[in-house]
């Protein structure tokens, strides 16, 4: 099992752990599933499945998810909300991950140019926490400045990097754009040949994030669309992974690993197994798959609330008796 070779068994891992867990995935060609949480309930419902496949797991707040963490009705002016949520959902995931018995690697989703307040929020409160208890609040955050020129974005990453660097805190960062629509972010207009990176470009990354930390991943686009679509739209080209980690390997004259760079999938919601077995081979050890759990999570409370319609509509008299109370209905759903 994967907790094997880490320090840390159960519960939030950062830094040599997270590198030492991704090159595992590697060497046993596996993938870790990367859970978009919103809500406590969600948060349980991840770990719950993680420890019952004896799995680790990453858990990961977007930018609104955690504006939704800290409630809806919070202004979000300068990044406050989502600033807070996320601090609470680590606090909260660091509170309950250890008695799942898996390790977590607790993380941050795309942080697009203008959210950037967004992710220097939380790199405050990961310095804070770094202070007191010798690693960060959050094992690892997204940059992802794909929409920006390549120079633009990784002269800018290569900054973040820095930043976290001291910390032994990871940092994914994105090139080409992940099409469809997530988190109100809409690319479902986006030309084809966007969606695909090239491998001088994943090159020039590792070349140069190499030189601030080892603890980077990238987020290479290869087709891949955010949410489950009509099959035929965007197809899928998990071979160029490989020949981005074959141009790698002979540009830097590598002799002891034939996949040098971290790689993780986004919008793996829809895919086949065979393309997830592709991408894994190719050294993927991050997959994102947001729309494929939230439907899993929306279908357990839809057939709830369904099958029990009758035993919801009010709160004295359903199908047994007029006079019989529906506490014990309505308390499933609230606690
Ligand atoms: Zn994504």
């Amino acid at each position: 099992m994967a907790a094997s070779v880490l320090s840390t068994k159960s519960g939030v891992i950062y830094g040599e752990d997270v590198r030492k867990l991704f090159k595992y995935c590697q060497e046993k060609q596996f993938a870790i599933p990367a859970i978009n949480v919103t809500s406590s309930s969600t948060v349980v419902a991840s770990l719950e499945a993680a420890r019952d496949a004896k799995s680790p797991i990453i858990l990961q707040v977007s930018q609104g998810g955690a504006a939704y963490f800290a409630g809806k009705g919070v202004d979000n002016k300068n990044q406050e909300a989502s600033i807070a949520g996320s601090i609470a959902a680590a606090h909260y995931i660091r509170a309950v991950a250890p008695a799942y018995g898996v390790p977590v690697v607790l993380h941050t989703d795309h942080c697009a140019k203008k959210l950037l307040p967004w992710l220097d929020g939380m790199l405050d409160a990961d310095e804070k926490w770094f202070k007191d208890n010798k690693e960060p609040l959050f094992s690892s955050h997204m940059i992802d400045l794909s929409e920006e020129s390549v120079d633009y974005n990784l002269e800018t990453t290569k900054k973040y990097l820095q930043r976290a660097q001291p910390m032994g805190q990871w940092l994914e960062m994105e090139i080409g754009i992940t099409g469809g629509e997530e988190d109100g972010v809409n690319n479902e207009d986006v030309d084809n040949n966007s969606l695909y990176t090239q491998p001088e470009d994943i090159h020039n990354i590792f070349k140069t994030l190499s030189a601030v930390s080892p603890y980077f991943s990238i987020a290479a686009g290869f087709g891949n669309v955010h949410g489950v679509y009509k099959p035929g739209n965007v197809k899928l080209h998990p071979e160029l992974l490989s020949k981005h980690q074959k141009y790698v390997v002979e540009q830097e004259k590598i002799k002891d690993d034939d996949k040098p760079v971290f790689l993780v999938f986004h919008g793996g919601s829809g895919s086949s197994k065979q393309e997830y077995l592709d991408a894994i081979s190719y050294g993927v050890v991050k997959v994102n798959l947001d729309t494929d759990l939230q439907y899993a999570y929306t279908e357990g409370i839809r057939d709830y609330m369904i099958s029990k319609k009758d035993y919801l509509s009010t709160q004295v008299g359903n199908p047994d008796g007029a006079d019989k109370p529906n506490k014990k209905y309505v308390t499933i759903t609230t606690t």
